[in-house]
């Protein structure tokens, strides 16, 4: 399991939407594409981490003593609110029912909002100060700390991905023409042995020079002291790249869905899913709350229970129901074709993240606004792999999966 915990997000409004979004990850054993920084035990540490991490920038200077006056109190109460958070019935505005031994908050499918226009959402370092100037001298509230320090959390958890860990929060969609034109000018040379230079045209050259971690790489290749470490360092950007363009842009399709079209003349997606962790009566409820999501007048996905021990291609989900993390879908590395679910998280999140099962990516866009000193999430609230809690399936989700998945031929039927 990674190490890194976001306790109890699901309690902040605010902050639910950005963290309780699953997120698809396609990455190698390669050191670059390491994605989950661990929080330390004092917040502090973590701190001087973001501050001597070789991707800090003029805003982690800049902020510098706004985070360290937040966290220094935070250290004091933090053991305090994380043990009164955990003891903590789940909130009575929300519907949260049992499964596996955690608990689940169930979402009713409603029509997608109306107002389509895409939200920004912003977390930001100046945000919190702002916040935290007025807690600090007023009398103490649980609720106003617990807030801030899981604000801070997930600050800090960003600012280690961003500094640290090399989550790359600068791509944005239209850079996908420059992302391909990259790797196809890195791969010639990562994948033979000898060659310890690249040769990259002007506008890759721009392009990475724009981009942190690319630059970063650049600079460790133009500086390494012989041909196999720089040739170690090509390889290195070449499996960021590609991590890179397949998490934002193409994961890979999945090799147990078929497409037919039924006796009612619905286009029936069926996907091979292997539940086998759960117990009868949630693997029912998962089912339920993928299917009721992944269902419209003319297209409708249907699950197949399979078991991942004979067919290893299969995606196989798994629930950890004393730990709230980003929910993820795995399509390499260590838990390759594995589902992680956790407690607290919702009944939208089984079918988005099932979504990432059939190859869609992610529609919301997460980045760094260094103008700003920001994180910032674009998000489409009709879409369930935008914004999972209010969106649906889209027509364009089912295009996709058209695309990807053409009907074949029905056996002698209609
Ligand atoms: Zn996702």
């Amino acid at each position: 399991m990674k190490s890194q915990t976001l306790p109890h997000l699901t309690k902040i409004i605010a902050l639910t939407l950005l963290f309780s979004f699953g997120c698809a990850k396609s990455k190698s054993q390669n050191p670059l594409i390491q994605e989950s920084a661990p929080l330390d035990n004092q917040l502090k540490k973590s701190l001087t981490k973001i501050q001597t991490g070789p991707l800090a920038d003029d805003c982690d200077q800049k902020l510098a003593a706004k985070k360290t006056e937040i966290i220094q109190a935070l250290d004091i109460y933090r053991a305090d609110i994380e043990a009164k958070q955990n003891q903590e019935a789940p909130s009575a505005d929300k519907s949260f029912v049992d499964f596996e031994g955690g608990k689940i908050e169930e979402i009713a499918i409603t029509p997608p909002p109306t107002d389509t226009a895409k939200k920004i959402q912003t977390f930001s370092w100046d945000e919190l100060s702002n916040q935290f100037q007025k807690i600090k001298s007023a009398p103490y509230s649980f609720k106003k700390w617990a807030y801030a320090l899981n604000y801070a959390k997930i600050l800090i958890s960003e600012d280690l991905n961003r500094t640290v860990y090399y989550t790359n929060l600068t791509l944005e969609p239209s850079d996908e023409p420059a992302l391909s034109k990259i790797i196809a000018e890195v791969a010639p040379c990562a994948i033979q042995e000898e060659c310890g230079e690249l040769n990259l045209t002007a506008p890759s050259t721009q392009f990475a020079n724009q981009n942190s971690v690319y630059h970063y790489v650049l600079g460790k290749i133009k500086g390494a002291s012989s041909r196999q470490e720089a040739h170690e360092w090509i390889s290195n950007l070449y499996g960021k790249l590609e991590a890179d363009y397949a998490t934002k842009f193409k994961l890979p399709s999945n090799g147990d869905t078929t497409a037919i079209v039924n006796s009612e003349g619905i286009t029936e997606f069926r996907l091979t899913l292997d539940l086998s962790a759960f117990s009868n009566a949630s693997q029912n409820l998962a089912v339920r709350w993928i299917e009721s999501v992944w269902s419209s007048d003319h297209y409708k996905l249907k699950l197949v229970l399979g078991d991942k021990q004979e067919t290893s291609s299969l995606f196989k989900y798994f629930f950890f129901p004393n730990d709230t993390q980003r929910d993820t879908t795995y399509h390499a590395g260590e838990f390759t074709h594995e589902v992680h679910l956790f407690t607290k998280s919702s009944s939208k999140a089984f079918a988005h993240e099932t979504g990432h099962v059939l190859g869609l990516n992610d529609h919301y866009w997460e980045f760094w606004n260094r103008d700003l000193c920001a994180y910032q999430t674009t998000l489409d609230p009709t879409d369930v792999m935008s914004d999972h809690i209010h969106g649906v399936a889209t027509p364009g989700d089912w295009e996709e999966l058209i695309r990807r998945y053409p009907v074949s031929a029905p056996k002698g039927g209609p």
